[in-house]
């Protein structure tokens, strides 16, 4: 039998997958150094073990594989039948044994690789819905999975940190939620600069008379928009409202 490839011959989408692939074997290196006692232990996210992260990064593959599968047959399968089915599946994944949880999310990252590996290259523009109820292509699927694949490895708290994450999909990331601060209005008077990349990049209120500015490089400023800048691996990032310098860096706007 031929080896089997991608059915998509769209170079930004393969490029995008290359993304969501490398995001998985990340968790899983993360993963497989953390021992079976140290999956009891916390998560960078509040009342989350990481046991939790695990979880729900694997119940989120299968979430995701059935919009693929979604865009392949037509049939609407959504990611969560309500959000407390899926709060509910976390809190259950969580009691798990070791061996079980590494099997969710090693046949759950499998499973989902397959369904976009055979989904063919036109039903890639086929629509599907997210669990906030968003309309987008199936292509988008790729990008929620690249997300929560490189930041919850962070959120394993043994060792990655958002430098580990390619820029691309950092600045992906901050554009999403500098967005969604944009589209709730909860960005006044904010501006968000990134200091280190070939050009500096600006989000938020830019029109605002003497806004507080947050700067400084890209992975620090994309660790801090997702409220994960508290720990000293991101020191590197400054404040200053209008040309006063400010000593304390202010908590970022809640994202999700
Ligand atoms: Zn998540």
């Amino acid at each position: 039998m031929a080896a089997r490839h991608d059915q998509t011959d769209d170079p930004r989408l393969q490029e995008a997958l290359l993304q969501a692939r490398r995001g998985t074997a990340f968790f899983a290196r993360k993963l497989n150094e953390l021992s079976d006692a140290e999956l009891d232990g916390d998560s960078l996210l509040p009342g989350w073990t990481r046991r939790h992260v695990v979880a729900h990064v694997g119940y989120n593959a299968r979430a995701v594989a059935r919009l693929v599968e979604w865009a392949a047959t037509g049939v609407e399968t959504p990611m969560y039948p309500s959000t407390e089915v899926r709060n509910h599946e976390i809190d259950f994944g969580a009691t798990l044994s070791p061996t079980a949880l590494r099997n969710l999310f090693d046949h759950s990252a499998v499973h989902l690789n397959v369904e976009w590996r055979d989904l063919p290259g036109d039903d890639w523009h086929n629509k599907v819905k997210t669990v906030q109820g968003r309309v987008v292509p199936a292509e988008e699927t790729v990008w929620m999975r690249t997300r929560e694949v490189w930041v919850h490895a962070v959120d394993l708290d043994n060792g990655a940190s958002f430098e580990d994450i390619p820029a691309p999909v950092l600045e992906r990331l901050l554009k999403d939620i500098t967005g969604a601060w944009t589209a709730r209005g909860t960005d006044k008077d904010l501006v968000v600069e990134v200091t280190d990349q070939p050009a500096t990049l600006t989000f938020g209120d830019t029109t605002a008379e003497s806004p507080l500015v947050v700067s400084g490089p890209l992975a620090a400023v994309a660790a801090w928009s997702t409220g994960r800048a508290v720990n000293e691996r991101y020191q590197d990032l400054e404040a200053s409202r209008g040309d006063e310098p400010l000593t304390d860096i202010p908590s970022a706007p809640a994202w999700i």
